[in-house]
């Protein structure tokens, strides 16, 4: 059946809060994040900030290099929270399935409320008019009949935009001659490995189809389609529990008595299981932590925890039970979370959104430092940010090239 989806995006959505409350930061380059003397990243930034070329998740220092005047606030996440819940209440008000993606972004699927793509755009310009009026914020909107044509739409006009894609024609015609980076899905790794064969933008892609496909097995076939405009895949309100706890192990080439070493195998696991456990639209209420020595004897610590960040969860847990453990050489480290149960983002309360906020910045610094002292780059934009996907490889990378200790 043909579908409609609107993807609705806020504008720069922390920054604007703030300048909306604080009139003397209008027009100023706001920077929300960590403090330029504290280690972490930026979390958002204005418009004015986006002209200095900081951007979300840069370091905070090299933000502060690039625009030292700008304006450093840290971010009120219970006061986005409800500004958030302000938000999605009139989107939901349009939709029959809403696919929260973040505090400030959703997929609406408008197939039977609108039940044309003009009414969807009618919708569109609604939403964009009582978001401002009854918030005091603009957010752009992209109308379409997927969701990766419906993201693209959304971020053709942006700020305070609307664009319609009417069929995967349009789409096609829209990116044809754009970078592959253009598409929803392709992120740095993906338009290098691209890039290695020649193709660079998304017409060499689709002249190239059999080799980018065989190249990139599952991925690559899902986007030789995605370049001819084809995304089926649903605006997902709810998916049910269909596991009841998603763990990471990694078993080492030769055996580890570097417990601060097993603290970074840690790190990069909790963000693993945290991919996981988005997957399956799972959340976690204990942590457990797996232990194989040298000896094969096996051992498990595991806690109840109550926030929802999962990643800095996993990791606050798992290195704090570390500790608790004898110190002997170690086969295998694993990480997960049990009890889970399906979720959305709107079940998160305020409390664990305010920790969430400090919880995230914390894990990304921490693995932004990481990565500084073993010389590797995670950074993947497509896999959410960082790409902890070849976990292996990059342990047993990480195990041969230990920093010595200071
Ligand atoms: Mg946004």
């Amino acid at each position: 059946m043909e579908r409609i989806i609107i993807h609705v995006d806020m504008d720069a959505f922390y920054a604007s809060v703030e300048a909306r409350d604080d009139p003397s930061l209008r027009g100023k380059p706001l920077i929300i994040g960590a403090m330029p003397d504290e280690r972490g990243v930026v979390s958002t930034c204005s418009y004015e900030a986006r002209e200095f070329g900081v951007h979300s998740a840069m370091n905070i220092k090299e933000a502060y290099k690039l625009c030292p005047d700008g304006v450093f606030i840290r971010p009120d996440f219970e006061k986005y929270r409800r500004v958030s819940d302000q938000i999605h209440e009139i989107w939901d008000s349009y939709s029959t399935a809403s696919e929260n993606i973040a505090l400030d972004e959703a997929y609406l699927d408008v197939t039977e409320t609108a039940g044309s793509l003009d009414k969807a755009v009618e919708f569109a310009y609604d939403i964009k008019r009582r978001v401002a009026d009854e918030v005091g914020l603009t957010c752009s909107v992209g109308v379409s009949y997927c969701k990766a044509a419906a993201k693209t739409a959304s971020e053709e006009m942006k700020p305070d935009g609307l664009f319609v894609i009417p069929s995967p024609e349009d789409f096609v015609d829209l990116v044809i001659d754009r970078g592959v980076r253009s598409l929803p899905s392709v992120g740095k790794r993906t338009a290098e490995k691209l890039r290695g064969i020649g193709v660079e933008t998304v017409r060499d892609l689709l002249d190239r189809e059999s080799e980018v496909a065989s190249m990139l097995g599952k991925h690559g076939a899902a986007l030789v389609r995605l370049a001819h405009g084809i995304d089926d895949r649903d605006v997902v309100p709810y998916r049910p529990e269909n596991a009841k706890s998603v763990s990471r192990e990694i078993t080492f080439q030769a055996n580890v008595s570097d417990f601060d070493f097993l603290k970074d195998v840690l790190l990069l696991l909790s963000f693993s299981v945290e991919n996981r456990a988005r997957r399956h639209g799972l959340r976690g209420s204990g942590v457990v932590l797996k232990i194989t020595y040298s000896n094969m004897e096996s051992i498990t610590r595991s806690r109840m925890t109550a926030s929802s960040d999962i990643a800095f969860n996993v990791y606050r847990e798992t290195s704090d039970m570390l500790n608790t453990i004898e110190r002997r050489p170690v086969r295998l480290i694993g990480a997960g979370i049990y009890n889970t149960s399906g979720s959305k983002t709107r079940q998160t309360t305020l409390d664990e959104i305010a920790e969430l906020g400090s919880g995230r910045m914390l894990m990304e610094a921490a693995l932004e430092d990481l990565q500084e002292r073993y010389g590797i780059d995670l950074s993947d934009e497509a896999a959410g940010g960082y790409r902890i996907e070849s976990l292996h490889g990059t342990v047993e990378y990480m195990r041969t090239h230990r920093p010595r200790a200071a």
